[in-house]
């Protein structure tokens, strides 16, 4: 076979080389960085994670991208390889060192006899003669192949902003005032029940640092006027401006933990520290994403108690996102409807997160591969994770009831939402339950929902679907 070409070592463009490469088919692998630099990325390894280490839950039976974590292992997926082998604990989360993880995806792909990496930034649309590409080069896509998309799509690409939370040296926080625990206890995988570090706030603290949040000096807006946020990764002073106890129910909500310095007083408001790395040196604060300016966060940071002496080894920050249109430029398969063979992976198709970004580049993997073995691959049904996400970005799936056949296109995680619902009768009362109403008859939902997603993907694996 003739080799194709992927742009992008990122989380996805990495995960569609290895799909590739493991059909049996030689891959260029082209990843810009060792030559030019993005915004964010501090390395030259391949699947670098630019922000939070975590790849969210991986509780396969009631969480959607717990599921998507069971399908890509399911399908070999080297992303979900390298991720459980670098684990930190994280309660009921995946979290990794992110060097380890880095370098175990770098490591195995320069190892793989079907795969050559070539440092180079690609500056425009493949050549006719790379009859077969994958475009995987994510929110920070290089300026000059953005334009050349641009210019062929003819749609207008979105830009919109992620934030980062900022990250603590672990030593800097005083344990006499915060203490280790998850919340309710959780133990997850490696861990121990006690994986975060915990600042207490009493009312008056919290109310002084509302005060001070919002007030505190933002990055100008200017730029990026109308730029939409998500609800997951709202910055931390526009939650706290949108009313006093935002954050109290939010990402400071002190439910599931108890102060071991002071079990008998409830806190009014907790802040959530996560494990960075490894060594367990660096902690982040959970869902601190942030557009404060650096003098700001540092000043209002130190208010929460705990990190009066707080150092800090990154602060946080807004970052640019790159997308497609993808539900109408794409087809089914991820390839371009415009030019046969070239396919897109990754955040750039209208997908949100790492673990999204890397099972789009897992699927254009396999679609790319199949093609080139003159195969067809049938799409993963719509009622896996898999397909549930590339429905979301391919159009497959019609989102609003108002409107039947419309919608306006927004970067998506993947969630029970984008799943068709359940057969009729799939759900019962279980045998001797009291009540089967509300929040037992959604965990019921779930749990049926992840159990057929898992079923159907198998299937689809062994040629069954
Ligand atoms: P990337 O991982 O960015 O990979 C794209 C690769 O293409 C890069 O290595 C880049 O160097 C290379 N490249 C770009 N242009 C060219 C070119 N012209 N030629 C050759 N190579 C090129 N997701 C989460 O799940 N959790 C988070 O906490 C999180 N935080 C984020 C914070 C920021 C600042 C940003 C920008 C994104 C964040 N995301 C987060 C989203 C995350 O980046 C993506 O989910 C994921 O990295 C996307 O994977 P990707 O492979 O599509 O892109």
């Amino acid at each position: 076979h003739s080799p194709i070409h992927v742009i992008g070592g990122g989380l996805a463009g990495s995960e569609a080389a290895w799909q590739i490469a493991e059909a049996g088919v030689p891959v260029v692998l082209h990843e810009m960085r060792g030559v030019r630099g993005t915004d964010a990325h501090k390395t030259d390894g391949l699947a670098e994670l630019v922000c939070s280490n975590s790849f969210r839950s991986d509780d396969a039976t009631s969480n959607a991208v717990g599921v998507l974590h069971a399908e890509m292992r399911l399908a070999g997926s080297l992303i979900m390889k390298a991720a459980d082998a670098n684990q930190v604990p994280a309660g009921g989360a995946l979290a990794v060192d992110r060097d380890g993880f880095s370098d175990a995806v770098t490591a195995a792909i320069d190892g793989h006899p079907l795969i050559t990496v070539v440092r180079e930034e690609i500056r425009g649309l493949p050549p006719k003669e790379w009859d077969l590409a994958v475009i995987a080069t994510g929110p920070l896509t290089a300026p000059d192949l953005a334009e050349s998309i641009r210019q062929e799509t003819g749609a207008d690409a979105l830009a919109f902003f992620d934030a980062i939370a900022p990250i603590v040296y672990t030593e800097t926080i005083d344990m006499d005032i915060c203490w280790y625990q998850s919340r309710y206890d959780k133990v997850g995988p490696g861990g121990t029940g006690k994986d975060y570090i915990n600042c207490p706030m009493n009312e008056e603290q919290y109310n002084a640092f509302i005060d001070a949040l919002v007030a505190g000096d933002k990055t100008g807006f200017k730029e990026w006027e109308g730029t939409p946020y998500f609800d997951g990764c709202l910055p931390i002073e526009v939650m706290a401006e949108r009313g006093r106890e935002t954050l109290r129910y939010g990402p400071m909500k002190p439910m599931g933990l108890t102060n071991a310095h002071n079990p008998t007083v409830k806190a009014y408001a907790v802040v959530q520290l996560r494990q960075d790395n490894a060594l367990g040196t660096l902690y982040n604060m959970v869902g601190f994403q942030t557009k404060l300016k650096y003098g700001a966060q540092a000043e209002v940071f130190r208010m929460i108690p705990g990190l009066e002496n707080a150092e800090f080894a990154r602060l946080g920050g807004l970052h640019r996102n790159t997308y497609i249109n993808s539900p109408t430029l794409l087809d089914g398969t991820l390839t371009l409807k415009s030019r046969p063979g070239l396919r897109f992976a990754g955040q750039i198709t209208g997908c949100e997160g790492y673990v999204e970004s890397a099972s789009i580049g897992l699927l254009a993997g396999r679609f790319a591969a199949a093609e080139r073995k003159g195969e067809t691959l049938a799409a993963p049904p719509a009622t896996t994770a898999f397909g549930a996400l590339l429905n979301h970005i391919t159009g497959g799936h019609i989102v609003s009831d108002d409107e039947p056949g419309k919608r306006s296109f927004q970067p998506m995680n993947v969630n029970f939402g984008l799943f068709p619902p359940l057969e009729p009768g799939a759900i019962i009362k279980p045998e001797g339950a009291k009540r089967f109403r509300g929040k037992e008859k959604a965990a019921a939902k779930k749990q049926a929902t992840a159990a057929r997603a898992l079923g159907d993907c198998a299937a689809w694996l062994n040629g069954c679907a």
